[in-house]
């Protein structure tokens, strides 16, 4: 300390005390005391200083002078604003006229100080006024405590805590720290918002107010436990301000903090969940109710063919009930073809299934024979599908069958009456094929002698015995025709060919040739387009043209016959037309006319009424449909078809 410092400090310490009388006593007992003061000034740890009435360092102890990383003789004489930040002058200005003003000193007045490094230093200083004898300020003095390390911690704590409150604030689901009573201590920004209720307002309510009226009595017995256990969870209706019900998912912990216990949990929205639930029972439900209610059986087995579910309708179906159903073996409850049926393919769609070619959103059809108490059976239609885990997993068959017993026996009505059918069409025949047939032989012997009786005996007959004879004669001939006839209308079932490719119009050709006589006589015009090959019996499709154009050359009206062959594809069958402009037919007679020995115009012209009944019956033999179209007087159009065949299949 130097010596002005040394003068100005004992006038400090001494101001008012002296007297003049014992100057010497008083010297030295100053002088000692001055020394002890500052002694203790200087080996004081505290910082103290002395600012003078300009604001300036009068005095600084070394603590204070290595706080601020001088020495003391650099510091006395410095201006505050060489050792306080720039932003702090006005403050430290102001708390230093404050004391100098009022003379009040002020306790822990923080103060910012600027290092010689240029770091930074926080005080907390007790600043108070440096009186002189009168009593009047003359300046400041104060004694420096550091707190920069205090501060940094303080600081580091608001960070943590801005930390902690951030990450709070960011966790998805809420967050919250309850006391025991039950009020809210901490809460994050997603639980106010969640329940919509103000930060203001969420001081005021307690834990209970945000649970759904339903739930707080599980809730509170909930958390008591928890309290008693250390954890738990939950599931809980939260109660939003607006009475939405919200479900959550909710954790807690008890904390002890500062002695105290609290409940600190999170919580995460279940609505989707929640709802996909409800969604799922509900449909269940009605999968449920419609199982039992439907018509159809419904039944689930497992793997090993072990029956798992059955719906009512299958026990009232079958008479017997799931429980009896369950211990009666597979022969017991289908008939042996249908185990037979369902086995393999239960088999074979395990195995898809297994190798995994088998597509998930396929079922597989199988007709089963049921068995019912009484003896009888039923005949079912059926899907069978695999049921599936989350997983797609296959976990057992569900099976759905209709009774189609009615549909069963009307299938059987029908296959034994067609099949009786075809064997009464094949009779028919065989018996006009040998009728016609057998039928020739005496027909032939009474014609003959009748013709024989004629030759022999022409000269002793009467005229009349002669035309009795003539009708004889002609009545055998005409009797031979339709004999004829019938035998050639037989003979298409019984007697055709095997089918082979035909180019039809080679098969025109053929029949033209035929009716070459007709065609000449009545010096009849006959035209044709492209003609295709077609898949037949060649000799009878001949006949098919020639009974039709026979017909078109005999049926002209004013003008000599035309006739008109074309063939055109149509829906996979070849369309074939053969068009006349002879008389014409009334549509009343298109049916009739293709019926045996039916004619519409009799004696005028020639012939028996069977030529379109066999053209019809070779169509019908080729898989194909014969019809017309006509108007009296505006000639007619015949119309057959015959099915196209891809080469493969010409083999058929
Ligand atoms: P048919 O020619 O021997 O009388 P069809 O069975 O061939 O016997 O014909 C039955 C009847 O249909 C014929 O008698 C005739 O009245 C009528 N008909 C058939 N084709 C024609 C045609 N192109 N024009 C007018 N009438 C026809």
């Amino acid at each position: 300390m130097s010596t002005s410092e040394n003068r100005k400090l004992k006038g400090l310490v001494a101001a008012g005390h002296a007297g003049k009388d014992d100057d010497n006593r008083l010297q030295e007992e100053m002088d000692s005391s001055m020394d002890r003061y500052r002694t203790i000034l200087e080996e004081m740890d505290c910082g103290y200083y002395e600012v003078d009435a300009k604001g300036k360092l009068s005095f600084i102890n070394d603590a204070a002078a290595r706080l601020n990383g001088y020495t003391r003789e650099e510091m006395v004489g410095m201006s505050y604003k060489e050792y306080v930040p720039q932003q702090y002058w006005e403050s430290t200005f102001e708390s230093y006229a404050r004391v100098f003003s009022t003379g009040v000193p002020l306790r822990n007045c923080p103060m910012v100080r600027l290092k010689k490094d240029g770091s930074l230093i926080y005080h907390e200083d007790f600043v108070f006024p440096v009186r002189n004898g009168k009593g009047e300020i003359t300046g400041l003095r104060g004694i420096a405590r550091d707190v920069t390390l205090q501060k940094l911690a303080e600081a580091a704590l608001l960070d943590e805590k801005r930390f902690s409150e951030a990450l709070i604030d960011s966790l998805p689901g809420i967050f919250y720290l309850i006391d025991e009573e039950g009020a809210f201590v901490r809460y994050n920004s997603n639980a106010s918002e969640v329940v919509g209720y103000s930060p203001e307002e969420g001081k005021k309510i307690r834990a209970m107010d945000v649970i759904a009226e339903e739930d707080r009595a599980y809730i509170a017995e909930k958390l008591s436990e928890i309290f008693n256990q250390g954890s738990g969870d939950a599931e809980v209706r939260l109660l939003a301000k607006d009475g939405r019900r919200i479900p959550y998912h909710i954790t807690a912990k008890r904390v002890s903090l500062g002695g105290r216990n609290y409940l600190l949990g999170t919580g995460v929205d279940i609505s989707q969940r929640v709802e996909a639930e409800r969604a799922r029972d509900e449909s269940e439900k009605n999968y449920r109710l419609l199982a039992e209610n439907t018509k159809d059986i419904v039944t689930i087995v497992d793997k090993n063919f072990n029956l798992v579910w059955l719906s009512a309708s299958g026990e009232k179906l079958t008479g017997y009930s799931f429980e009896e159903q369950k211990k009666m073996p597979l022969n017991k409850k289908i008939m042996p073809d249908s185990v037979k049926r369902t086995k393999a393919l239960l088999i074979r769609a395990l195995q898809e299934e297994q190798e995994g070619t088998h597509d998930p959103a396929r079922h597989y059809d199988i007709e089963i024979e049921l068995c019912r108490n009484d003896g009888s059976t039923i005949w079912t239609e059926n899907q069978m599908q695999f049921t599936r885990d989350g997983n797609g997993r296959a976990t057992a068959m569900l099976i759905q069958g209709r009774d189609i017993s009615e549909r069963k026996q009307a299938e059987q009505a029908l296959k034994e009456s067609l099949e009786e059918l075809r064997r009464s069409n094949e009779e028919l025949e065989q018996f006009a094929y040998v009728a016609s047939h057998d039928l020739q032989e005496p027909l032939r012997m009474v014609s003959s002698y009748v013709q024989l009786l004629e030759k022999r005996y022409k000269d002793r007959l009467d005229s009349d015995a002669l035309d009795f004879m003539n009708y004889a004669v002609s009545g055998a001939r005409r009797m031979q025709n339709l004999i004829n006839d019938l035998l050639a209308y037989s003979r298409v079932g019984t007697r055709g060919k095997p089918f082979a490719p035909v180019d039809a119009s080679e098969v025109l050709y053929a029949a033209l040739s035929n009716l070459e006589v007709a065609i000449h006589e009545a010096e009849a015009v006959i035209e044709h387009g492209d003609l295709p090959v077609v898949f037949g019996d060649e000799g009878q499709l001949i006949q098919v043209f020639q009974n039709i154009i026979v017909n078109a050359i005999k049926f002209h009206g004013h003008q000599p016959p035309y006739v008109r062959v074309d063939a055109v594809p149509d829906d996979g069958d070849w369309l074939f037309s053969i068009r006349d402009n002879g008389i014409g037919i009334d549509p009343q007679f298109f049916e009739r006319i293709f019926l045996v020995f039916q004619r519409l115009n009799g004696s005028g012209y020639a012939g028996t009424g069977i030529g379109l009944s066999v053209a019809r019956k070779i169509i019908q033999r080729h898989g194909g449909r014969i019809w017309l179209e006509s108007q009296p007087g505006q000639g007619s159009t015949f119309y057959f078809t015959l099915p196209m065949r891809e080469e493969g299949e010409l083999s058929k």
